[in-house]
């Protein structure tokens, strides 16, 4: 199927995309139609620019009848003022030859001028998850009619930090509802949420294939821990004329952070971090030094190297092993765009040698290893987290330590009802007291 033709669009809608000058569907939008229009919940893997907004929204918005309710029901939750914008654009465009009114709403812009919009009644409303939560706090908005519901970008929500307010949104939503999310790349975190309020979603991706780019050259080294591999990696970066362009990968804000430092010790300035606890501005002069040679190593997390455009890199390192193999195959996709030759070198620690070989399974690919230089130390020292735990209270520990966490294996624990469940409970006990003034559930919570 290729032609927006054998979607059998409504009229409203098909002449709304021929004026829009639109072909033919993207390959997300042609695969995501027929599922959410069938009503299941969905969770599509798939980056800015392959036309996911238009791919929730055809199906969404196909059988969508006019009504005069005041309150919505679809809502598009997105992180960002910026995406509520360019999604109610979508929307208006889409909606051309229809009877819709959509709203967006986003913090920091006067809660009340937006509460008395959204009392004027909506049927399509798109918001950033703290504002829609103050907003429905404050009972300035309804949202018992919510049929259908959009998470955008849930990674990078998760990542700024958002999970409080979403799942406490979940908790105020019917349950009866449709539940689809956008995700460029899966964590646990995001697997983890998926686990504990969508049921038996189905999986539409269109990330990269498991075929990796022919004109990049991947090597591994086994190293035994962290300290180990930061001795490696700075006995790799010796070599300047070689590794020229390096973009460093680890998996979380802390590691980021934990490496820059040490790095920065050794080789002063040339080294940069990149994550989502540095500021705009920051990010924005990091990546600049990096692109014009100022910086020779930038060490970013998966979720922030998305939306980086960089000009040859000399080598992507995976500083530690991606637990979804889809990741890697964002990560070394860094390297090697366009024409240029790219190189990209894993690290892997004994624990992580399962992720290793699922990567390799999906390639089909084995990486060839270079032996570990006797000249590199071999540290015995190490992190806090890689320290043997003595009790693992909670599942998210548990869970991330956990060799395999891919979500496409938990058919099981999907099949339970849509409860909200023990991420609520980690939740409560990690929040106690309220992020919000008359966050009478916080109080609630306390009590049970
Ligand atoms: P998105 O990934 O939703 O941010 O969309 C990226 C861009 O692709 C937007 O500017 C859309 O207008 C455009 N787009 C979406 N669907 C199509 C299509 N089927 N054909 C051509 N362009 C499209």
């Amino acid at each position: 199927m290729n032609t927006f033709q054998e979607l059998n669009l409504s009229k409203a809608l098909k002449n709304a995309i021929d004026d829009l000058g639109f072909e033919k569907p993207t390959p997300i939008q042609e695969e995501a139609f027929s599922v959410i229009l069938s009503g299941k919940d969905m969770v599509g893997i798939a980056q800015t620019g392959t036309g996911k907004t238009f791919a929730y929204l055809l199906p969404l918005l196909q059988d969508f009848k006019f009504s005069n309710q005041i309150n919505p029901r679809i809502l598009i939750i997105v992180p960002t003022r910026e995406l509520v914008l360019q999604v109610v654009e979508n929307v208006k465009e889409i909606t051309k030859y229809m009877s819709i009114r959509v709203l967006g709403v986003f913090g920091g812009s006067n809660i009340k001028t937006q509460a008395q919009s959204v009392a004027q009644g909506c049927d399509v409303l798109v918001a950033t998850p703290g504002r829609l939560y103050d907003l429905a706090l404050n009972r300035a908005l309804q949202l018992k009619e919510i049929k259908k519901l959009v998470i955008d970008e849930v990674d990078v929500m998760l990542d700024l930090g958002f999970i409080f307010q979403l799942t406490n949104i979940f908790e105020i939503l019917p349950e009866r509802r449709q539940n689809i999310m956008f995700s460029a790349t899966m964590t646990e975190e995001v697997d983890l949420l998926i686990d504990d309020f969508f049921i038996k979603p189905v999986k539409v991706s269109i990330a990269l294939s498991g075929t990796p780019l022919d004109n990049i050259q991947q090597t591994c080294y086994k190293a035994a821990n962290f300290y180990t591999k930061t001795n490696l990696l700075l006995y790799l970066l010796r070599d300047q004329s070689e590794f020229n362009k390096v973009l460093v990968f680890v998996s979380d804000k802390k590691s980021a952070d934990r490496l820059h430092e040490l790095l920065a010790e050794e080789l002063g300035t040339i080294v940069g971090v990149i994550h989502s606890n540095k500021s705009q501005n920051y990010r924005i002069r990091m990546v600049e030094e990096f692109d014009s040679g100022l910086i020779r190593v930038l060490v970013t997390t998966d979720i922030m190297s998305r939306g980086l455009d960089l000009e040859k890199i000399s080598h992507v390192i995976n500083f530690d092993t991606p637990t979804y193999a889809e990741n890697y195959m964002h990560r070394i996709g860094r390297s090697g765009r366009a024409e240029q030759e790219g190189k990209s070198i894993l690290f892997y620690s004994p624990k992580e040698e399962e992720a290793k070989v699922a990567i390799e399974n999906l390639m089909d690919y084995s990486i060839p290893e270079i032996i570990f230089p006797e000249e590199v130390t071999v540290s015995s020292q190490l992190t806090p987290e890689e320290r043997p735990k003595i009790e693992e209270k909670y599942s998210r520990n548990l869970l991330k330590n956990a060799p395999d966490t891919g979500f496409h294996e938990k058919s099981e624990k999907n099949k339970k009802v849509n409860l909200g469940g023990s991420y609520r409970r980690d939740i409560a006990k990690k929040y106690t007291k309220p992020k919000t003034k008359g966050d009478k559930r916080a109080n609630n919570r306390k009590k049970k």
